[in-house]
């Protein structure tokens, strides 16, 4: 993997000052943040507050007006939109979806599907699986490709909260055996919490972000998310325009986004 800077971390991503401007409306203002090698970053924020479009600039289908995305050469990503409808009337199997459009060997098409954890519904249809089947589809074919990162907007849509749990463990398992670094969304902050190395919280500026412990710890974290579902609605209630002090419950420190 080329190296972007001299840094000890091998930055795979970094996002620069950037602003976004959609039919009018502001979506992005003023963005930065990085993603560095094996690192696993989550997006979390309220609707509308331009998480997907920041992974969109991140993956090269939204040019930011102002501001630079740089990435690492030759940088694979692969990539989970937000939602993705498939016909349920196609009689498409699992491991028919993977091999498209490419007719990929069926030994790719098996290793992703283990990788992902889903190794025993190659040849179930797509139209039959479980909201947690089915995103692990989406994870194997997003890994078919073995990326350097992947990107999975708001993947557990739909699933229970032990289903998503199972989910994150499985995103885990595949940065330990791929070395993929991870930038997702996610609602449950109290879920994902364990499995990121950092939290990015956006409402079309970064509003915070921090490491999960640091941001877990501070007292105006627990006040503000508490634990077990409580927490995740507390994110929407809190108030994201508010000035936040030095040893607040995210950390404000973007130093870090600078010095590499
Ligand atoms: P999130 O993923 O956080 O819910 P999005 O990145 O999808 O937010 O959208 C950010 C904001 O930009 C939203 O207010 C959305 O309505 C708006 N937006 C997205 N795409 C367009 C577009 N093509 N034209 C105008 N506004 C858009
Ligand atoms: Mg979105």
């Amino acid at each position: 993997m080329p190296v972007l800077s001299g840094a000890s971390n091998v930055r795979l991503v970094t996002v620069k000052d950037v602003s976004v401007k959609l039919g009018g409306h502001q979506a992005l203002n003023n963005v930065s943040m990085s993603i560095d090698k094996g690192e696993i970053v989550t997006i979390v924020g309220p609707n509308g507050s331009g998480k997907s479009t920041l992974l969109r600039c991140v993956i090269g289908a939204v040019k930011p007006e102002i501001g630079t995305v740089l990435k690492a050469a030759n940088l694979k990503i692969g990539y989970v939109p937000q939602s993705l409808a498939i016909d349920p009337t196609l009689p498409l199997t699992a491991g028919r979806f993977l091999s498209l459009p490419h007719r990929r060997p069926s030994k790719a098409v098996a290793d992703a599907l283990r990788q992902a954890g889903a190794e025993d519904i190659a040849d179930r249809p797509m139209s039959g699986l479980s909201g947690g089947q089915f995103q692990r589809v989406l994870l194997a074919r997003a890994l078919m490709d073995k990326p350097d990162l992947l990107i999975l907007d708001e993947p557990t849509t739909g699933l229970d909260q032990p289903g998503s749990a199972d989910f994150y463990t499985q995103i885990e398992q595949v940065r330990r055996e791929t070395g993929a670094a991870v930038l997702m969304v996610s609602h449950e902050l109290h879920v994902v919490m364990s499995a990121s190395d950092r939290v990015v919280c956006l409402n079309g500026h970064v509003c915070c972000h921090g490491s999960p412990e640091i941001v877990a710890s501070a007292p105006e974290y627990r006040a503000l998310f508490g634990t077990g579902t409580h927490g995740a609605l507390a994110l929407y209630r809190h108030e994201h325009d508010h000035h936040h002090h030095d040893g607040d419950a995210c950390d404000h420190d973007h130093s870090h986004l600078e010095s590499h």
